[in-house]
C-alpha cells in the first residue's frame, strides 16, 4: 500500500526515545521530514542524526520542555517562522506518575496537566495556521489508563482522560479545516523506561527484569506480552496517511486485548 506520505513534514513531541522515537523512524521510513523536540538535547541530536542518515530525510530538533508555557510559545514562534507548512502533529511527550491523592500537592497536578493536556492544547492552537495550509493530521498519544485506571497513578489517569476528551473536541472543531484528529491509547509498550522500572522492582522481589515484565504482561493482557514501540508506530503511520481519510475523532486501543470492556 502506498501511504502517500513522502515529502510531508511531521512534528513529534518526545521524539528522542521510546514510542516517539519509533514513530519518528517509521514516518521517516515513509519519506516524512521531521521536527523533533524533547528536553535532553544530546540524546535528541544523536537520534536525529541517525534518522537523517538512515532514511535520507530532513530532521530538525529543538530542546523544549513542553510542560513550560514560555518555552512552548517560543518553540511555536520558531516553527511558524521557519516552516511554510506542517502536515502532521503528534502530541506524544508524557510520563507516568506515582502518588496517593491524599498526599499529592497541587503543583504535581498542575505539572502533569501542563504536560499531558496544555501542551497539546497550545501546540494544536499555535500551529493551526501551518496545519491548515495543506489540511493535516493531529494524533494525541493518550493511554489505556484514560479509561481503565491503574491504581498507583491517579494524576496520570486523570490527565490522560482529559487529553482524550480534548482530542475529541479538537477533532470536531478542526475537521472544518481539513485537519483529522484522532487519539491512540496504547497498553503495555516496552520502552527503556519500563525496563529500568522492571529492573528496580524485580530486584526487590529477587526476580529479573524480564521475569517481572513477563509476569506483568501475563497478568494484564490476553496476548500475554508487551507490545514493541515499532508495533505501535505502524498504527500511528497508518493514521497519519491519507489512506485513513475517514478516520476522525476516534480512539484506537493498541493494547494486546487489555481493555476490559466493549467500547
Ligand atoms: P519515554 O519515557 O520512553 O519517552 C518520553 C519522551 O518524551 C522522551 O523523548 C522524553 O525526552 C520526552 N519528554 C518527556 N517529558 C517531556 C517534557 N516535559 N517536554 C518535552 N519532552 C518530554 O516514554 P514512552 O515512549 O513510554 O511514552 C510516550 C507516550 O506514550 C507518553 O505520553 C506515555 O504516557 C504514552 N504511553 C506509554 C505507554 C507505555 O507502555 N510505554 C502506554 C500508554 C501510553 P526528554 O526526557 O529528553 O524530555
Amino acid at each position: 500500500m502506498d501511504l502517500q506520505l513522502k515529502g510531508k513534514r511531521a512534528l513529534i513531541t518526545g521524539g528522542s526515545v521510546g514510542i516517539g522515537l519509533a514513530v519518528a523512524e517509521a514516518l521517516a521510513a515513509e519519506g516524512v521530514n521531521l521536527i523533533l523536540c524533547a528536553r535532553n538535547l544530546s540524546r535528541l541530536e544523536e537520534e536525529s542524526r541517525k534518522i537523517a542518515t538512515k532514511f535520507q530525510v530532513e530532521v530538525d530538533c529543538f530542546q523544549v520542555d513542553v510542560s513550560q508555557q514560555d518555552q512552548l510559545e517560543h518553540f511555536i514562534q520558531k516553527i511558524t517562522q521557519n516552516y511554510q507548512s506542517l502536515d502532521i502533529l503528534i502530541n506524544n511527550a508524557g510520563q507516568g506518575t506515582n502518588e496517593k491523592i491524599e498526599s499529592a500537592p497541587d503543583d504535581r497536578w498542575y505539572y502533569y496537566w501542563d504536560l499531558h493536556v496544555m501542551a497539546a492544547v497550545r501546540l494544536s492552537r499555535g500551529l493551526l495556521p501551518l496545519l491548515k495550509i495543506n489540511g493535516g493530521v493531529i494524533l494525541n498519544n493518550s493511554s489505556i489508563c484514560a479509561v481503565q485506571p491503574l491504581g498507583y497513578e491517579p494524576i496520570y489517569n486523570t490527565t490522560k482522560a482529559a487529553l482524550s476528551m480534548f482530542s475529541k473536541c479538537l477533532a470536531n472543531e478542526y475537521i472544518s479545516y481539513g485537519i483529522r484528529v484522532n487519539t491512540v491509547n496504547p497498553g503495555l509498550i516496552i520502552t527503556p523506561d519500563w525496563r529500568k522500572t522492571a529492573k528496580d522492582l524485580g530486584e526487590k522481589e529477587g526476580i529479573s527484569a524480564d521475569e517481572y515484565l513477563d509476569r506483568l504482561a501475563k497478568d494484564y493482557t490476553p496476548i500475554g506480552r508487551f507490545g514493541t514501540p515499532e508495533e505501535l508506530a505502524n498504527f500511528f503511520v497508518f493514521l497519519c496517511s491519507p489512506m485513513a481519510s475517514y478516520s476522525v475523532g476516534s480512539t484506537y486501543y493498541i493494547d494486546g486485548g487489555w481493555l476490559n470492556v466493549v467500547k
